[in-house]
């Protein structure tokens, strides 16, 4: 008899009960506004700030209304102009090239190697292309961060991180996100936090956080800021910078600082369920493990595998029989996107160039989400379903 998963692979734990006491503090006080304190009051989004600095041991950071806020912030507050170009990622989410697109820049896409992380080679060859590299660490890989640098400070290139899945992940001893010029992170419910919708921005360039800050919408109430530049630095700044709007509200907020304190240990239980999986797929013929470099501290908050070489009509097969045993597998390689799987090709008011060998890896890749809701068991459980039916139709 062939053993079956029934659980859900979109369930989130539940918010944490003294998130939810602060989230009925806010409620129960009427100031949700992130600027509507009370005399002596920091608010919520001021101290979530504040923490969040102090953790990644930043300068500065801004708490926004989503992580795709976040990232068009950044290109505008490094002054990206319309019809620019911006290097990115060509395995990524559509919130990226989206975050480009709606500056009226044009994204101009790196490939993605067998490591699931950017192609380095095809960044030096087209770093001559563009000032600014949006840089997704996409599914939590991080590339050789120290030879990313030496490409991008060689060609005078500013770097934007997109850490929506390494909150919480280290490069050897630097936190994703503080390697680039501006780190963005999203706290949307599938990411490491969970507020539904928000983001954060951080930076230790006063000027690019002072014009964040007025950009994010924060009228002239940027003294009310913790983690901000002096008002001096607004001086100008707040005269040349438009507000688009896109504030967090403390109830938000309320929600992510006990999640906050408790990041490390749920980075920790996402981990443990990473290398029960992983463990249970390794020596699977025809399926390739992706290896990590000793230099990252990843967060498994989710796991991909290759199926490298396969014919697509194989790996819709294997898809199609994990569904049928209870096992939700996200395909990259379809002809049309599905569900939240899209890449380089698929955004068609980009213009693109065919790049075969990311295509080559673009093909093969199976996503599998870790929500923290599933036990060590349920993740062994899932492995031994994968492992199977992998075999069955490789070997058919
Ligand atoms: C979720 C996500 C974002 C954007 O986050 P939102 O908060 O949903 O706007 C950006 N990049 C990647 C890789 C993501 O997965």
């Amino acid at each position: 008899m062939s053993e079956i998963f029934t659980g859900n692979f979109t369930q989130q734990e539940p918010i944490p009960e003294d998130a939810i006491e602060a989230a009925v503090a806010v409620l129960r006080s009427g100031r949700l506004h992130r600027y509507n304190v009370a005399p002596g009051e920091a608010g919520e989004v001021a101290l979530l700030e504040q923490e969040f600095a102090q953790m990644v041991g930043a300068s500065f950071c801004l708490a926004v209304a989503s992580g795709g806020y976040a990232l068009a912030t950044a290109l505008r507050a490094l002054g990206v102009k319309p019809g620019d170009r911006v290097l990115t990622n060509a395995f990524t989410l559509a919130p990226v090239p989206g975050s480009i697109a709606s500056v009226g820049a044009v994204p101009v896409f790196v490939g993605v190697s067998e490591a699931l992380v950017i192609d380095l080679d095809d960044l030096e060859a087209k770093a001559d292309q563009a000032d600014v590299l949006m840089l997704s660490h996409m599914r939590g890989h991080l590339c050789d961060m120290d030879r990313l640098l030496e490409i991008c400070q060689s060609h005078n290139i500013q770097v934007v991180e997109d850490c929506a899945h390494t909150m919480g992940a280290k490069w050897k001893d630097r936190w994703s996100g503080r390697d680039g010029v501006i780190g963005c992170y999203s706290t949307q419910t599938y990411k490491h936090m969970n507020s539904g919708e928000g983001g954060l921005f951080v930076t230790d360039d006063p000027e690019i956080m002072a014009r964040a800050v007025m950009l994010s919408g924060s009228y002239m109430l940027f003294d009310k800021h913790l983690a901000a530049p002096d008002p001096s630095v607004f001086a100008d700044i707040k005269y040349q910078t438009p507000n688009i709007s896109g504030r967090m509200d403390h109830l938000r907020a309320a929600i992510l600082r006990p999640q906050l304190r408790d990041l490390n240990t749920q980075c920790a239980r996402w981990n443990e369920r990473y290398v029960t999986m992983e463990e249970g797929l390794r020596n699977t013929a025809g399926l390739t493990v992706i290896a990590r470099p000793v230099e990252e501290t990843y967060v498994g908050s989710s796991l991909q595998f290759l199926l490298l070489d396969w014919p697509a009509d194989k790996v819709q097969d294997v898809v199609k029989r994990c569904a049928a045993r209870g096992v939700e597998l996200k395909w990259f390689g379809g002809a049309e996107p599905v569900g939240f799987t899209s890449r380089y090709d698929s955004w068609r008011y980009a213009p693109s160039e065919p790049m075969p060998s990311s295509d080559r890896v673009l093909k093969g890749i199976i996503d599998i989400r870790l929500p923290l809701t599933f036990s060590l068991e349920d993740c062994a459980l899932i492995a031994r379903i994968i492992k199977d039916e992998v075999s069955r139709v490789y070997q058919s």
